[in-house]
């Protein structure tokens, strides 16, 4: 009898120290085989009064689940060597707690331990093995070094014609940024880096300190051609063109299509005939109405060769 009071006071006292200080404690088993010889005696000698018992379970069990939580964050981060010391037992938790069984309260905290101590664990071991942030992209993409960018999640086809795969956002080609990322595939990515750096850099040459970028207003789109309802989808849906407004200069100024197609038509003519040959489509001012403010490029490949207006 005094030695079960003993135990009782053990598991409480352990219980409850951990419950006071989870991080600093290392684990320490319970005492639980001791009292589970013990409980046939504590069961027939000490019943609980009706009505004291249910009280006692709420000091106790969650001490009990508290230890298992305290176990498992010391198992996750390493305990230091501390050993613990009993806590002095609170005045609440003595005198209810005596009156239980020590079956229940077992059975109560084994119960409620996997259920009630599982999102501390988590909170644990969430440190260690959650998965690391994705590194920020950076440097070539496209196997490409002169096409700088990161690689985008496939975006699913909202309709017939839409969609890409193994898409990515182009931020910078041949050393230039562009003024916004391109969100093409690597086919249109590689045609882009081919078409400014064979044919944009050397038409511009050291006008205005020259090409420091790309004015892109356009790229994955998924929508019918010049916008116009019932027409086909155009490349733009598939992640094959890109709209390019003009170009800024190192000095800050500005060659836009709108412009200076006409007041810088040879310039502007030069570049916009340079992109034919990397890109299968290129349309301009000359074109229709729809570009007479950017030009279109596109990698869409016809049989007669290249369509360029
Ligand atoms: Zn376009």
């Amino acid at each position: 009898m005094h030695r079960l009071a003993l135990a009782l006071a053990l598991t409480l006292a352990s219980g409850v120290a951990v419950f006071a200080e989870p991080p600093q404690s290392s684990p320490r088993p319970l005492p639980r085989p001791m009292l589970v010889g013990a409980a046939p005696i504590q069961m027939a000698s000490l019943l609980p009064l009706p009505g004291t018992a249910r009280p006692a379970l709420r000091p106790v069990a969650p001490a009990a689940v508290e230890a298992a939580m305290a176990m498992a964050l010391a198992l996750a981060s390493a305990a230091p060597a501390r050993s613990p010391r009993p806590a002095p037992r609170p005045p609440r938790a003595v005198a209810p707690a005596a009156l239980v069984p020590p079956s229940t309260t077992i059975a109560s905290a084994s119960a409620l331990a996997p259920a009630q101590s599982s999102p501390a664990p988590r909170r644990g071991l969430a440190a260690l093995f959650a998965p690391r942030p994705p590194k920020p992209a950076r440097g070539s993409i496209c196997g490409d070094p002169g096409i700088a960018g990161s690689e985008i999640a496939a975006i699913p086809a909202a309709v017939t014609g839409c969609g890409l795969v193994g898409g990515v956002a182009v931020t910078a080609v041949a050393g230039i940024p562009l003024s916004q990322p391109a969100r093409v595939d690597c086919t249109t990515a590689k045609a882009l880096k081919r078409w400014v750096e064979e044919g944009v850099i050397p038409a511009i040459g050291r006008r205005g300190g020259g090409l420091a970028r790309l004015n892109v207003v356009a790229s994955y789109d998924c929508r019918p051609r010049n916008n116009v309802a019932d027409a086909r989808v155009s490349e733009h849906g598939a992640g094959h063109a890109i709209d390019v407004a003009g170009f800024t200069l190192a000095d800050g100024s500005t060659l836009t299509v709108l412009r200076d197609w006409s007041a810088e038509s040879k310039l502007m003519r030069t570049i916009h005939a340079s992109a034919c040959g990397p890109f299968g489509t290129v349309l301009g001012p000359k074109a229709d109405v729809y570009h007479r403010d950017h030009f279109h490029v596109d990698t869409a490949r016809y049989r007669s060769g290249p369509y360029c207006r």
